[in-house]
């Protein structure tokens, strides 16, 4: 039986470091037009700031705003002192390419490290301002004292905030290398790699893609996915909540139950890589200030 990863004990240590920071910076989070899910991350991120003492502020934009005034504005926040992290909500209106604006964040500035130059220094081995959800992983494995030197490391997604930022920070040898494997959609045969993957990160958004006999006995599995499928009964027929809707329930890339059985360590979903993600959004803000100053 595997141990379980607690993400949430992780993420608690993480806030306490933050809050012990004698740096109390302001994150400004700009979103472009209206969408249910991205209002849920923005009060999410309030609250989050709040209990962290730290300064939050909503820029919101009209749906019609052009490229380039949505230039504008990232700026004039660029620019503006008083202001230390910003971050672009998802999804921007159709028309609106993300990367263009992401890349003209000021590097410094660039909490949820997507600018091509933060990027850039991952492959040369440093660790500054990184995705967080990378960063997550990167934190897990540094705190549970993972040894990945010389381990084969199997990471499942090629996404340039999860899949391939995890493949080089394994890479470099801050931590000692791993052996690293980058598996995608087109890789031809998935349990060939995972079988033998000593350190298993998975980041698909595919529930179930990892069945137990997948993994490696003793393999420390690291879910990155978050799946929201319908709860079934016995007979394997949808369950209706009070509004008479499928209810449904968040769950990983991998098939956890079986997955415990193998694994070393695992990380559940939820309690495992999400907390650590958001307490490292506001990690990354106090580093992104210490930069500043
Ligand atoms: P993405 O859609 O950008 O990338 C998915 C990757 O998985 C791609 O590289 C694709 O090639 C690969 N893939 C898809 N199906 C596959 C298959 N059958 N076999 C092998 N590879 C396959 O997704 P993303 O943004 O990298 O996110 C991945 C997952 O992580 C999603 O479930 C997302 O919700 C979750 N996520 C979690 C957090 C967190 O805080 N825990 C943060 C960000 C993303």
């Amino acid at each position: 039986m595997g141990e379980i990863i607690d993400g949430k004990r992780i993420a608690a240590e993480i806030k306490e470091e933050i809050r012990k920071s004698q740096l109390k910076p302001k994150l400004v989070a700009v979103q472009v037009g209206e969408n249910p899910a991205s209002r849920v991350y923005v009060n999410n991120q309030k609250k989050a700031a709040e209990e962290l003492g730290l300064g939050y502020e909503l820029v919101e934009m009209d749906a019609s705003t052009s490229a380039p005034e949505l230039k504008a504005r990232i700026e004039k926040l660029n620019t503006d002192t008083s202001v230390n992290g910003i971050i672009l909500q998802m999804p921007l209106p159709a028309g609106l390419d993300a990367k263009d604006f992401q890349a003209i964040i000021n590097p410094v500035k660039d909490v949820e490290g997507l600018n091509p130059a933060n990027l850039g220094k991952i492959v040369l081995g440093e660790i500054g301002l990184v995705p967080c959800t990378a960063m997550a992983v990167w934190e897990i494995i540094k705190r549970e004292k993972i040894d990945i030197k010389g381990k084969e490391a199997v990471i499942v997604g090629h996404s340039s905030i999860v899949g391939k930022p995890v493949s080089m920070l394994l890479l470099s040898s801050l931590n000692g290398s791993a052996t690293t494997t980058c598996c995608h959609i087109a890789t031809k045969d998935l349990a060939f790699h995972t079988r033998r993957a000593d350190i298993l990160i998975v980041a698909a958004g595919k529930a179930g893609l990892i069945k137990g006999d997948m993994i490696k006995e003793g393999a420390v599995v690291i879910d990155v996915g978050i799946n929201r499928i319908p709860v079934l009964d016995e007979k394997g027929e949808p369950v209706l909540n009070d509004n008479g809707q499928p209810k449904k329930k968040t769950v990983g890339d991998v098939e956890y139950e079986k997955a415990l059985e193998r694994a070393g360590r695992i990380t559940p979903v939820p309690g495992g890589v999400g907390p650590v993600t958001t307490a490292l959004l506001f990690k990354n803000l106090i580093y992104a200030c210490s930069l500043q100053k």
